[in-house]
């Protein structure tokens, strides 16, 4: 692109971003009817900015990787607190690569988000352990670990004691992959701060083009929202909004127990597939979303009971979705203790120590190995 070009380009008058009518995701986002609008009054705001301004609301924006390490050095640059937030529910695929790098000697504030999907019955203590040393297994070592459910509004007000009691004085800076719910964390923070909602301003961070949300603390100092790191990883590049709004549970996740002999398969809908190896007749834990049908079949007719259902009795991806649907690729798990086997981003199925597994998920997805949380 040219300079004159650049110079040419419109930018949001709020955050400064370049206004893009392409990616709602991207920073800059503006509908084209909204350009003409703006152009004409002379206000040209980003979808973001306009939310912001005009509801007080905030519009999750992500970045990708390059972009968002060069924002991370800079916080490490000042003195902040850093609040992380991760999805309980898809814990590894929440993890931002080389954080506690970037951080410098600024400490971190760990919060798990959407506790809502989790069984009732697991002890919360016992998931704030587990969660604090996979955590430090990442390098990680927050001052303190704290679980929330932004969409149920639970636990926000002790959020916002320990953020008050960790900054001493510093800015904040609120930090996540996307699709943790850091945005509608954030919209609620706004909510129990209504007093001072006009004071919200969106501002650029100096030499770049990355928008940040500012809230204003008690003492002048501001709780920053930046935007979200986009996972490569993440189930969102493989599976349509539509068939992505199947898989994510929106409700407490009921685990489901089966009792497998070696050689059988549980199909994921047609999304991903659990092989059961070797060892002995054991019982098995899935924790997905309520709706997403597990079907089992002999494992030596597993390939062919794919090729031949899925988009029809395996779902999703539905027929229409299968031409973009990558194939499912092997990776082989020998378990030692009870772990988990995560399908990052569906979900993940509990097994006993001793036996010899494999995940099978859509090329570009993560399958792993990790200790079992429940
Ligand atoms: P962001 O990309 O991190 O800003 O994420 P969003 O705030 O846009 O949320 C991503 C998805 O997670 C949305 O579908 C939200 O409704 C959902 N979500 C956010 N917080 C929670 C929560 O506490 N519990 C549950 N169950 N879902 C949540």
């Amino acid at each position: 692109m040219s300079e004159q070009q650049t110079d040419d380009e419109l930018r949001c008058i709020g955050c400064g971003a370049v206004i893009q009518s392409d990616d709602p995701s991207r920073p800059g986002y503006t509908p084209q009817s909204a350009v003409k609008k703006g152009l004409a009054t002379n206000e040209l705001y980003c979808q973001r900015c306009f939310r912001l301004r005009h509801y007080n609301e905030i519009a999750p924006v992500s970045l990708a990787d390059d972009d968002f390490l060069k924002l991370l050095s800079q916080i490490g640059q000042t003195k902040a607190l850093i609040v992380y937030v991760v999805d309980v529910f898809d814990f590894n695929g929440s993890l931002i690569p080389g954080l506690h790098r970037f951080v410098g000697k600024n400490p971190i504030l760990l919060v798990g988000n959407k506790e809502d999907l989790l069984p009732r019955s697991l002890r919360r203590s016992k998931l704030r352990d587990w969660i604090r040393q996979q955590a430090n297994m990442a390098g990680l070592r927050p001052v303190e670990t704290m679980l929330v459910s932004a969409k149920k509004n639970r636990q926000i007000d002790l959020l916002l004691e320990k953020i008050e009691k960790y900054r001493q004085g510093r800015d904040v800076y609120v930090v996540g992959v996307t699709n943790v719910g850091k945005s509608t964390l954030i919209n609620q923070i706004i909510k129990q701060r209504t007093g001072v909602q006009d004071l919200i301003t969106t501002s650029r961070f100096p030499g770049t083009t990355l928008d940040k949300i500012e809230i204003p603390l008690t003492d002048g100092h501001l709780l920053i929202d930046t935007p979200g790191i986009i996972h490569a990883h993440q189930m969102a590049h493989v599976l349509s909004p539509q068939a992505l709004k199947l898989v994510a549970p929106q409700k407490e996740i009921k685990p489901r127990t089966y009792q497998l002999n070696p050689e059988q398969t549980l199909f994921l809908g047609g999304i991903a597939r659990f092989d059961y190896l070797k060892g002995q007749r054991i019982g098995i834990v899935a924790y997905f979303d309520n709706n997403l049908l597990i079907h089992r079949t002999k494992l030596a007719n597993a390939d062919n009971f794919y090729q031949k259902h899925v988009g029809e009795l395996l779902t999703p991806p539905t027929k229409d979705e299968l031409t973009n649907f990558p194939a499912l690729e092997q990776e082989e798990f020998h378990v030692h203790e009870k772990s988990d086997i995560v399908f990052e981003g569906l979900g993940w199925i509990a097994v006993p120590a001793g036996v010899t597994v494999a995940a099978w998920v859509p090329k570009g997805v993560g399958a792993l190995v990790r200790r079992a949380m429940i």
